[in-house]
């Protein structure tokens, strides 16, 4: 053999998934992208996405699964988890027994909560106190334009849906951030102190109320939500209000190639794995669709992937069939659909590059997460990473491999763990994304677009 035929049969040789697009495949990638960005329009919270789910499976046939319920090959169920998290299955033609194929992403997304007691006057300004959900760069969500999202449960037993910051013609909220004339001190301090939590209060208004007396300011804003939504000030108590980036997914760059949205981690591998699993007809194996709840603060509550929903569903299926959930489990395949991050040139120093994935590279396959010797990792098997790697490659799927940063800079972590703790063979990979976590997150439609197709390889495997 020559050199060249050596280098060619020997050495692996990544290329930009441009360079393999077909103009098939790339109409169906702006097709599946505009359909991705309207979904992203509509949902900005877990609730928020788990409602869409619902309604839109309930259009494709799926029912709310219950205890005794026959079940037969082709048969879609779904679980609401009390409006924070869902899971949807396809019935497979095989028996449970040999287990399920499962892709499990999640719904949530790092924001700011609206503490119990939030609304106050300072200085004649109104505000609402919060406090930061997961990880965050507190100085990214000052003076950006942010939107109020969620429920209110009233004092009368009726819950009501805010939202404000997302019509056109609705106002949006900011935080403030100290005028650079002024910033002397603050310049300073690491970016950790900049902005501290305790000032992520968010401006409500200016405009006292006519009459004597203290906080006319407050008060105002307490009577236009009283006007609106039926609310007392008590009621924030038993309300979930959450204040998240106000704006639509946006294409980014003068080629289109990228979307720029809140909440890509984890709603873009959510929705490949909804439209994945809404698209199959009679899977082999039972095909499961999780959007999970909590995964920004450790997967923990009711909602969150170590909770027993999980169990509480799949049992109910196996029960069906006449199979033990263990025996199920054993036999399944979890591919925990997590975003990854993606190498930034401005930031080179903080990763492998050898090891990193990079936009339109197509979907990342991680062998492990976990932080300081792959600590909370479920570190993938050989054995499992293989499976994934014939499934995309013999599905056509465009994939590259994925390490979260060079060693002992950081890390992080995803369901994985909690899926393999069940003895569930389980692989992360998801969509690479730049500036994960803040206001605005960017991904390539061309890692979407395999991620969607490799979440179908996968339940069809
Ligand atoms: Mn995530
Ligand atoms: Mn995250």
């Amino acid at each position: 053999m020559t050199t060249e035929e050596l280098r060619e049969s020997l050495l692996a040789a990544p290329k930009n998934g441009y360079t393999k697009l077909t103009a098939e495949q790339r109409e169906e990638m702006e097709g599946y992208c505009r359909r991705y960005a309207a979904f992203m329009d509509e949902c900005k919270t877990e609730r928020e996405a788990t409602t869409w789910a619902v309604r839109e499976a309930e259009k494709r046939g799926f029912k709310p699964l219950t205890y005794g319920m026959k079940l037969e090959p082709g048969d879609r169920v779904y679980y609401n988890n009390r409006d924070k998290a869902i899971i949807l299955a396809v019935i497979g033609s095989q028996s449970l027994a040999y287990g399920a194929n499962i892709c499990a992403a999640h719904v949530d997304s790092p924001r700011m909560d609206i503490k119990p007691n939030p609304l106050y006057e300072d200085s004649e300004i109104a505000y609402l106190k919060t406090h930061y959900y997961g990880g965050i760069k507190k100085y990214q969500w000052a003076t950006v334009p942010l939107a109020l999202h969620g429920v209110v449960y009233r004092k009368d037993g009726t819950v009501v849906t805010v939202t404000v910051g997302e019509d056109e013609t609705d106002p949006v909220l900011m935080i403030s951030d100290l005028l650079i004339h002024l910033s002397a001190d603050q310049m300073k301090k690491p970016l950790a102190e900049g902005i501290v939590g305790e000032q992520l209060n968010v401006i409500m208004g200016t405009e006292p109320l006519e009459g004597e007396g203290a906080d006319l300011v407050k008060l105002h804003i307490m009577k236009l939500l009283n006007e609106k939504y039926g609310m007392v000030e008590s009621d924030f108590l038993s309300a979930e209000l959450t204040v998240v980036p106000a704006g639509r997914c946006r294409e980014v760059g003068l080629d289109r190639s990228l979307l720029g949205a809140y909440g890509h981690d984890d709603r873009v591998c959510a929705y490949a794995e909804m439209e994945a699993i809404f698209d199959l007809t009679v899977p082999n194996k039972t095909a499961v669709c999780i959007l999970a709840d909590k995964e920004e603060i450790g997967s923990v509550g009711i909602s969150g992937m170590q909770s027993d929903f999980f169990e509480y569903f799949m049992e109910t299926l196996c029960i069906a069939q006449d199979v033990r959930l263990r025996e199920c489990f054993a036999n399944s395949f979890c591919l925990s659909a997590d975003v990854s991050n993606a190498f930034d040139p401005n930031f080179a120093e903080t990763c492998d590059r050898r090891n990193n994935s990079q936009l339109n590279y197509g979907i990342s396959i991680c062998k492990y997460t976990g932080s300081r010797g792959k600590g909370g990792a479920s570190d993938a098997s050989a054995e499992a990473m293989g499976h994934v790697r014939t499934t995309l490659d013999n599905a056509g799927v465009l994939w590259q491999i994925a390490t979260l940063g060079k060693v002992d800079q950081g890390g992080g972590g995803t369901v994985a763990a909690y899926m393999a703790n069940r003895n569930i063979v389980t692989v992360d990979a998801g969509v690479p994304v730049l500036c994960m976590h803040a206001p605005m997150e960017l991904v390539s439609k061309l890692d979407c677009y395999m991620t969607w197709r490799a979440c179908t390889a996968i339940y069809e495997a």
